[in-house]
């Protein structure tokens, strides 16, 4: 089966699929934009499991283009999958592999646990300095390379938070219809 690709544009925190991903920072610790609003919203069980992630498997943070899971705390989804998109200033290039990575282990973090439906903000596009023109053709076609390995993901939604970004993702995805 196909799975499908959707662009709304709204609030990450409020969307009922199996899992959503955070664009969290190294630390986990919580921060602004879209982790500051998914820790506000899941209330502090969420920052316990970050805590305890930090002291039993990444004493280091998680790094760039990786991802790990957690439980969702008060969220209407039941994982938040947390990951680490580059800092577009760091790389010639922004950082392509590892916007392009950090998608792809999101994916795979979500077929280990087991969602079927997981919802994407527009990761780096804040603070971390891309322009959502250039990370949406990376993000599209990173979520739709990846799910040929993982069929029992069956909905992937990107949730944009202003009419900018909702518009480029909506028409990356118009553009090449799967
Ligand atoms: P990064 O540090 O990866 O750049 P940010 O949180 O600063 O992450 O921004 C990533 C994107 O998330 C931005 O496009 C921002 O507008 C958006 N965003 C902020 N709050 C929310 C939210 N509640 N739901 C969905 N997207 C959000």
């Amino acid at each position: 089966m196909t799975a499908t690709i959707e662009v709304v544009r709204g609030d990450i925190t409020e969307q009922a699929v199996d899992a959503i991903v955070n664009a969290a920072n190294s630390s986990l610790m919580g921060g602004g934009g879209v982790d500051g609003a998914i820790h506000a919203a899941a209330g502090p069980q969420l920052l316990t499991e970050c805590q305890a992630l930090r002291r039993d498997r990444l004493p280091n943070g998680l790094p760039v283009g990786k991802a790990v899971t957690t439980g969702a705390g008060q969220l209407p989804t039941r994982f938040v999958i947390h990951t680490v998109g580059p800092k577009h200033w760091e790389y010639p290039d922004g950082g392509v592999e590892h916007l392009v990575s950090a998608h792809r282990n999101c994916l795979a973090e979500a077929d280990r646990v087991g969602a079927t439906s997981v919802a994407f903000p527009a990761i780096s596009c804040g603070v971390y300095g891309w322009q959502a023109a250039d990370a949406a053709p990376v993000a599209v076609t990173a979520v739709r390379e990846s799910l040929g390995r993982f069929p029992n993901i069956s909905l992937v939604r990107f949730v944009l938070f202003n009419d900018d970004a909702y518009e480029t993702f909506r028409s990356e995805v118009a553009a090449n219809p799967s």
